[in-house]
């Protein structure tokens, strides 16, 4: 069988390693007899896994202890609600920063809670997108917290800057690009990320939350997305998605093993390098999102001649590179490189790149 590799930007592929020991595991879990998807939430044994995987998390990211990690449900989407629901208290106005297909959808949502202060970050610099550089953002006096997204999984565009806005509330939508670096949590009031890209299967998504900021969530705020109650209940104010809390701890683990984030960050780095190096070289592919904002996770590449990207999506699939259509809003193609992506998937597809173009352009 030729050997795949899944470049699909989420739900993404997982460690293979990862995969191999849930299916190991699937049918007899722990020597339980019984899957780990079949036991209660409240068991001893799942309330292990639950407490591992937290620490495992926390410790990849040092998280510090005044902060709360919240496994919830809801995906990316349910926090563009939640964050303001939690987080508003008795302001009217948040400030959003506007980069992106995923920023922008935070900001419509949020329209349903409060009047966002909305600052267009996106920009042209000699033909390239970009971003606006941090000291440029406009922060309003009355604002309950800042929002932005560090990485647009859609637009390949990503905010490499720390934060640094002094007593405002920093929350951020980590969504795409959370674990594959390290992160200064101090910096932040709130992150959120859904699971399904760099940290386990879909139907989980991850909160930290400085601990000052609980207990301000809106009267109306749903029991199920309010952080304090979620806090209080130590994520199990209803039933979790446990095997993908499961699953993701595994994920923890392998990451672990791999040498943490600071291991990733590299290696993560050295697949962007060769894959923005190959369209670089060449007037056949090209991405036109500007060097300093560029996504090491999503990388959007058009092909010189469009009508050329069916016959490149046949000839990359058959040699076992999938889901290389770029999104419906962008067209052409899209390689997510998250860290289940080793750097041999890179390599076979930058050579597939190179071929293509030999017999093509
Ligand atoms: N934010 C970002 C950056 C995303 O990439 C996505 C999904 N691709 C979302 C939010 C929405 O996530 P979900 O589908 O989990 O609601």
């Amino acid at each position: 069988m030729t050997q795949v590799y899944n470049f699909s930007s989420g739900p993404a592929m997982l460690p293979v390693d990862v995969l191999r020991r849930a299916q190991h595991d699937l049918c007899d879990w722990n020597g339980l007899g019984t899957s780990v998807m079949e036991i209660s939430h409240r068991s001893k044994e799942f309330i292990q896994v639950a407490i591992d995987a937290e620490q495992d998390f926390r410790d990849l990211l040092q998280i510090p202890s005044n902060y709360k990690v919240l496994f919830c449900h809801g995906g990316g989407r349910g926090q563009f609600a939640g964050i303001p629901l939690n987080l508003l208290g008795d302001k009217k106005t948040a400030d959003y920063i506007d980069g992106g297909y995923w920023a922008h959808s935070a900001v419509k949502e949020a329209h349903k809670y409060l009047t966002p202060t909305v600052f267009d970050a996106k920009v042209t610099v000699d033909g390239l997108r970009a971003i606006k550089p941090m000291s440029e953002w406009q922060v309003s006096d009355n604002s309950a917290y800042l929002h932005y997204c560090p990485n647009e999984t859609i637009d390949g565009i990503a905010i490499h800057e720390t934060p640094d806005f002094g007593d405002t509330v920093v929350t951020a939508d980590f969504s795409s690009t959370i674990l594959s670096q390290p992160l200064d949590v101090s910096r932040f009031g709130a992150i959120y990320a859904g699971a399904q890209k760099n940290i386990g299967p879909a139907g989980l998504t991850l909160v930290i939350v400085r601990e000052d900021l609980l207990g301000k969530a809106h009267k109306s705020c749903p029991s199920i997305i309010d952080y304090t109650v979620l806090n209080d209940n130590d994520s199990m104010f209803n039933t979790p998605p446990t095997f993908a809390w499961y699953l993701s701890g595994l994920v923890f683990k392998w990451l672990k093993e791999q040498g943490g984030v600071a291991a990733m960050d590299k290696i993560n780095q050295e697949k962007a390098d060769l894959l923005y190096g190959v369209i670089d070289n060449s007037d056949f592919y090209r991405n036109d999102v500007a060097p300093a904002n560029r996504s090491r996770m999503n990388v959007p590449f058009q092909l010189a001649d469009s009508a050329l990207d069916k016959l490149f999506l046949e000839e990359s699939f058959a040699a076992g590179l999938h889901a290389l259509k770029g999104h419906r809003v962008v067209g052409g193609m899209r390689a997510s490189i998250y860290n289940a992506m080793p750097l041999e998937g890179v390599k076979a597809l930058t050579d597939f790149m190179v071929n293509f173009e030999r017999r093509h352009g």
